[in-house]
């Protein structure tokens, strides 16, 4: 057996193989871009066999470069959460579109729901909230409007993307990890069980999914490389980046910012419970224990700066934010509330819209690039509030994701938040959170802490923001922030 560990990260929009080494060394990548299909507005689809054949050339591709399935000791896999696949046991083909995690279709199912008095029960057994994001009502939908669902009777298997690669790699093995499984909206993740009454509401047929299993651990083998590889580890990308990030101790918190922003925070054995519209999480299980985590979602981060470079032609390039705002001294009295696809965690106001405020002709391009940087540190902060007074206050950030190449951003964030922020040298944390578990999962590593030294060095933002100043910035984004809210 070789020692090399094999990542699947199979996000929302590509797909890539990685390969590393023990000691954390990313060694080779291989990407493919997903299609993405919007068949009406608010409709979001993936093609489940296209995430198949690409995951598996990237795999195959990297395996061969490698020296051959000889020489990986163990396969892991990461996926865009919350997104559902239907297909068939029979044929192992895909029976209907996979409904991708931004689709909004069931707003209304899940408006009406909410309007009978469900959310309580969803959000006490599963932590989550009564919206369109998780998976449950995108299943009942499905059963609903496509009748080949139903016809399909026993044969019909259902999962998140996870559990999809891993009945196409072991040609049949019916599984999902317990992180996947508490984005569903059908899990009592205090029980680690699917949720008979949540079944019953949603309408979905408990033949139909996958056995719930650990993170790490001997799942089944795949022999589609040559020699047989164990697959071993498995998590959603958010969970896996704060394994990536070595969130292994309550207060453990990291912050991705990519497309949109995501924070987790570590909070131990016992399922937290918020009353700050914050979720409720399994940050992984290990022999057959739970760990648990905070989250807070973004939906408007590198989005944002995308929108600036690509719509309105302010920027050349995502990476020319940082020297324009480095060309001014303050933010000139502007702020951009970034609501274009309404407002996430803590506020889930899905109809607020954008606004960008206190302009004057004294404002130029660079004021309005600064402000849309500076909204991450008050969306964060924003999201650090309601972190605390749920229990789970922050001792420092780790952070990651593209935006963080962007240094003035990370020195923000450390000003604004007053706290030190970690930045790791290697910010793919979200593929090297799978590369451990699988390490795990395989015998390489003992444990979680012992595999978090593949995490490797970081670098450090340290606050140096006088108190008054960094108040006033507050006191202009809650002012900006009010008429959004209103
Ligand atoms: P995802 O994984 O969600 O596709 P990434 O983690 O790759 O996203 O991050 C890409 C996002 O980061 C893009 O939306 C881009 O606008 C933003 N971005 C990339 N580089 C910078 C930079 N130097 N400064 C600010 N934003 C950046």
């Amino acid at each position: 057996m070789g020692d090399y560990l094999l990542v699947i990260d199979a996000g929302t929009t590509s797909t890539r193989a990685m390969l590393f080494a023990p000691g954390g060394a990313c060694l080779d990548t291989e990407q493919r871009d997903v299609v993405q299909h919007y068949p009406a507005p608010g409709l979001v689809e993936h093609d489940a066999e296209e995430i198949r054949d690409s995951s598996l050339a990237c795999a195959r591709a990297v395996a061969a470069r490698a020296g051959g399935a000889g020489r990986i000791a163990a396969i892991g896999i990461t996926n865009q959460r919350e997104t559902i696949v239907f297909w068939s046991r029979r044929t192992g083909r895909a029976l209907a579109p996979a409904i991708v995690w931004q689709d909004r279709r069931t707003a209304d199912m899940c408006g009406a729901w909410k309007a009978t008095g469900h959310e309580p029960l969803v959000q006490g057994r599963t932590g989550l909230l009564l919206d369109p994001y998780f998976s449950a009502s995108k299943i009942a939908w499905a059963l609903e409007h496509w009748p080949e669902l139903r016809e399909a009777g026993d044969d019909l298997a259902v999962g998140t993307v996870e559990s999809w690669l891993v009945y196409c790699l072991t040609g049949g093995l019916h599984i999902t990890d317990a992180t996947n499984a508490s984005r569903t909206a059908l899990m009592d993740i205090g029980a680690g069980r699917w949720d008979h009454d949540l079944l019953g509401l949603f309408g979905v047929p408990a033949y139909a999914l996958p056995e719930i299993v650990d993170c790490a651990g001997a799942f089944g083998e795949t022999r589609l490389f040559g020699a047989p590889i164990p697959i071993s580890g498995m998590a959603g990308d958010q969970q896996a980046a704060a394994i990536g990030q070595a969130c292994l101790a309550p207060g453990d918190t990291k912050a991705t910012y990519g497309t949109g922003a995501f924070v987790l925070a570590h909070t131990g054995a016992q399922k937290p419970i918020s009353h700050h519209r914050l979720l409720s999480t399994i940050a992984w299980q290990l022999g057959g224990r739970r760990a648990y985590a905070l989250e807070g979602s973004v939906f408007v981060a590198g989005s944002l700066i995308k929108w600036l470079r690509d719509d309105l032609g302010l920027l050349t390039s995502a990476s020319e934010s940082e020297a324009l705002a480095r060309s001014v001294a303050d933010n000139g009295g502007v702020y951009l509330v970034p609501a274009l696809a309404g407002l996430g965690a803590p506020h889930w106001r899905p109809e607020a819209r954008a606004a960008i405020s206190g302009l004057s002709f004294a404002s130029g391009r660079a004021h309005i690039v600064r402000a849309a940087l500076e909204a991450m540190a008050y969306q964060t902060h924003d999201l650090m509030t309601a972190f605390a007074a749920d229990g789970a206050g922050w001792e420092r950030l780790k952070v990651d994701g593209g935006m963080v190449a962007n240094d003035w951003l990370a020195q923000d964030l450390a000003d604004m938040l007053d706290l030190d922020v970690e930045r790791p040298h290697f910010v793919e944390t979200t593929a090297l959170g799978a590369a451990m578990l699988a390490g795990v999962g395989c015998g390489l590593f003992a444990s979680l802490e012992e595999a978090a030294a593949m995490r490797g060095a970081v670098e450090r933002f340290e606050p140096a923001m006088p108190p008054d100043l960094r108040q006033a910035r507050l006191g202009g984004w809650a002012k900006a922030l009010r008429p959004v809210l209103a």
